[in-house]
C-alpha cells in the first residue's frame, strides 16, 4: 500500500472506533519490529520520530526504510514527525516525505503556541495532517528535557482548535512520558477536553498507563496513543541479555533479529490493549 496521509489514518480509526498506536522508531530493527506489529494486527498505525532520535540518521534514511518496509503492508501507515519543536524541523520532515507532523510548541505561552502551531500547518501540503499540543506533558525520555508540567485547561481547547485548525490534539491529561507505575489519566479531565474539542485527541506517554485506560481511551475521541520507551528497552535490554549470557558473541545479525522479534511483541501488544475490542 505505501505509506499514506495521516488524514487516512485518522478517517479509519476514527471510523471504526479504532486507537492508531503511534510508535517511535529510531533504527532499522525498530522499524522491522513495528512493521511486523502492524502486519500482524491490522490496526491502522502510525510510525514516528523525534528530531532528537534523527540526529544519526537524518529523516531521509527514516523515510525511505519506513516507506520501503510498509509498501508491502495492506494496512494504513503514516509516518509522523513527534516533536517538531521548530519550523526548521517540520520543513526537514516535509522536505523527507513525512506525511503527518507535530508542532509542540506547548512551552510557549498561548497565543504564541497559536502562531507557531499555525506557521507550522501552514507549511504543510494539504496530505499532511497536523498535531498540536495544549498543555505540558511532564516526564522524562531521552527525546525530551525536563519539562513544566501543564494539565490541559479545557477552557482553553475551542479557541487553541479553533484558531490553529489543528488536526489532531495532543493533551496533558495525567499521561507522562516515559515509564511511571503511578501514571494515570484523570478521565474526568480528559473528559472535560474532549468536549471542548472538534478534533480527535492525542494521549503521549502511552508506555506507562494502566491497560484498563488505555483500553477506553477510544471513548475519549483519543485517535492516537505514543509509545517509544517500551520499544528501546525491548531493543536494549535484547543485547544487553544477550551480552550478559555470552561476552563472547559475535553474532550481530542474530542478535538484532532478537530484537526485531521482541520489539514485535511489544508493539503487538500495546496495539491490541489500544483495541480491546479487535
Ligand atoms: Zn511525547
Amino acid at each position: 500500500m505505501g505509506l499514506v496521509s495521516g488524514y487516512e489514518v485518522i478517517a479509519e480509526c476514527t471510523s471504526k472506533g479504532m486507537v492508531a498506536g503511534s510508535f517511535n522508531t529510531t533504527n532499522l530493527e525498530t522499524t522491522m519490529g513495528i512493521a511486523q506489529a502492524i502486519e500482524n494486527t491490522g490496526v491502522p498505525t502510525f510510525i514516528q520520530v523525534a528530531p532528537t532520535n534523527a540526529v544519526l540518521s537524518g529523516f531521509e534514511y527514516i523515510y525511505d526504510m519506513v516507506a520501503r518496509r510498509v509498501a508491502s503492508i495492506d494496512v494504513p501507515v503514516a509516518l509522523h514527525l513527534d516533536h517538531g519543536r521548530s519550523l526548521d524541523d517540520v520543513r526537514a520532515a516535509l522536505g523527507a516525505g513525512f506525511t503527518s507532523i507535530m508542532m509542540d510548541a506547548s512551552a510557549y505561552p498561548f497565543e504564541e503556541n497559536i502562531d507557531l502551531s499555525i506557521q507550522a500547518a501552514q507549511l504543510c501540503p494539504a496530505e499532511v495532517s497536523v498535531e498540536a499540543e495544549l498543555g505540558g506533558i511532564g516526564g522524562k525520555e531521552d527525546d525530551h528535557g525536563p519539562e513544566r508540567e501543564t494539565a490541559t485547561d479545557p477552557s482553553q481547547v475551542a479557541d487553541f482548535v479553533d484558531k490553529t485548525g489543528c488536526d489532531m490534539l495532543a493533551v496533558s491529561v495525567g499521561n507522562v512520558h516515559g515509564f511511571h507505575p503511578d501514571a494515570r489519566i484523570d478521565t474526568d479531565l480528559l473528559r472535560a477536553v474532549q468536549e471542548a474539542s472538534s478534533v480527535p485527541l492525542v494521549i503521549h506517554g502511552g508506555s506507562g498507563l494502566p491497560h484498563e485506560q488505555l483500553g477506553a481511551l477510544a471513548e475519549y475521541n483519543v485517535v492516537k496513543v505514543n509509545v517509544a520507551t517500551d520499544l528501546r528497552m525491548a531493543m536494549i535490554r535484547t543485547f544487553g541479555e544477550a551480552y550478559t549470557a555470552n561476552p563472547n558473541e559475535y553474532s550481530l545479525i542474530r542478535v538484532s533479529q532478537s530484537a526485531v522479534t521482541a520489539i514485535t511483541e511489544v508493539v503487538e501488544e500495546r496495539i491490541r490493549i489500544f483495541n480491546p475490542k479487535f
